[in-house]
């Protein structure tokens, strides 16, 4: 299988060099030739499948000879390697928890893909790879969990200092060896233009092998669709598809479940929930796409004014809006009524959301009562004690930290404050 670029200037690439250019050159996103079918089997025997067998078999044909059989499974045994469990919540409403990950985000799934795959394609090679990556907060996480301790790799994270929980910069910061925490002395915006200068930078690239483990990578997106199939195997009422909504920010996640949907995984229909920051419910309402400054809120994760994967989710409905508004709805929910609603749930139902997952329990409630006789899954991305200081003054309680991260929480913050500005990031990566 080859990937192309969807500015359509570059040349088609495979798996693997797709895998390392991250982008293409023509700075599109590669997007798969052909979407390939799923045998009939894996939908009508699902629940007799193992998680490492679906995800194989979902995953094989995008990587072709890239990877051969036991590498590739070894590869995703690895990925999927805890539970992700589908949580009833009310009569019609179900949680689909992916995070229950070493870092506790659904991110953890792509970030251990795309790690392992990256190692593999090192393995043997004489040249050193640097994986840059700018993060508010989940990404870094993920990515530093991930790569931690891959042979050939090393991974620098810069994250704007005082800005992310700290839950997430410990994730960040405490690992050490080949993973190097850089404490930015600025904002989210700062780390990015930073990373960006690198990239162009013709004397560090020299130097070094630089990539970046951002979501638009094919190794990020793809095993992403694992989980829908997860969340099909464990879904009773077989003859009636349920209603998948997700809480979006760069529409990588969901793009995901279109794309496994496309592939043959039975879903009535998809709902992609932002937070203020509404670019998509907007061109749902107005078919025009206006991207716009993004908006801070208490479901940061999905703080996007300019979602990255919207251009391939039109790909996939081929730049057909009536398709497109068929199988996906979209709707924006405010920080106030995330608020009221993760209070609802936890008070009437005893579950306990993030602001996230609260955010897409709110816009799929709201779509079965206007579309009666369908039940539905949210998708939980984070753990709520991964945002406990939104989380605990709504409930007022305290969020327990669950026993798999304690003990990271004691170990000691190892950083490397930097001023913001390229000059700064190259000197550190000069003398790497
Ligand atoms: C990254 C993230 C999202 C948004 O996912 P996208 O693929 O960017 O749409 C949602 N929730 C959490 C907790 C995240 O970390």
């Amino acid at each position: 299988m080859n990937f192309y670029s969807l500015n359509k200037k570059s040349p088609n690439v495979n798996f693997k060099e797709a895998t390392i250019n991250g982008q293409a050159p023509d700075k599109g996103l590669y997007f798969p030739e052909i979407i390939p079918q799923v045998k009939n089997e894996l939908i009508s025997n699902i629940e007799n499948i193992s998680n490492e067998e679906i995800a194989f078999e979902v995953i094989q044909p995008y990587v072709g000879d890239s990877i051969v059989t036991n590498d590739l499974l070894n590869i995703v045994k690895e990925t999927v390697n805890f539970s992700i469990p589908l949580i009833q919540v009310t009569n019609d409403i179900f949680s689909l928890e992916l995070y229950h990950g070493p870092t506790l985000a659904f991110k953890d799934i792509g970030a251990r893909f795309m790690s392992r795959c990256l190692g593999h394609f090192v393995k043997g090679s004489d040249k050193k790879v640097t994986v840059l990556v700018a993060t508010s907060g989940d990404t870094g996480g993920a990515v530093a969990n991930g790569f931690y301790n891959v042979p050939g790799v090393d991974v620098v994270i810069l994250y704007p200092s005082g800005k992310v929980s700290s839950v997430q910069e410990k994730q960040l910061t405490t690992l050490g060896n080949n993973i190097h925490a850089l404490e930015v002395q600025g904002n989210f915006d700062d780390c990015q233009q930073m990373v960006k200068a690198a990239f162009l930078d013709e004397e560090l690239n020299k130097k070094l092998f630089l990539t970046s483990a951002n979501s638009i990578n094919v190794a990020r997106w793809l095993p992403q669709q694992f989980y829908y199939f997860f969340a099909y195997k464990q879904w009773l009422k077989k003859d009636k598809p349920p209603v998948i909504c997700v809480p979006s920010g760069n529409f990588g996640n969901i793009c995901a479940g279109l794309l496994a949907n496309a592939s043959g995984l039975p879903v009535q229909h998809f709902i992609a929930a932002t937070n203020a920051n509404d670019v998509v419910p907007q061109y749902f309402e107005t078919q025009n796409y206006q991207p716009k400054k993004a908006v801070s809120t208490i479901s940061n994760a999905m703080d996007v004014g300019d979602p990255s994967n919207f251009v391939r989710i039109m790909e996939i409905f081929q730049q057909q809006f009536s398709s497109l508004t068929a199988k996906v709805s979209s709707c924006s929910v405010t920080d106030a009524v995330t608020k009221q609603t993760l209070l609802d749930v936890y008070q009437q139902h005893n579950y306990l959301c993030d602001p996230h997952g609260a955010v897409a329990y709110r816009a799929l409630e709201d779509y079965l009562q206007t579309n009666p006789n369908n039940k539905g899954i949210f998708l939980e991305t984070a753990h709520p004690v991964k945002f406990y200081d939104v989380v605990e003054p709504v409930i007022g309680q305290t969020v327990e930290i669950p026993e798999s991260i304690r003990a990271e929480l004691l170990k000691e913050k190892k950083s490397t404050v930097i001023n913001a500005g390229a000059s700064e990031l190259k000197s550190f990566l000069m003398q790497l």
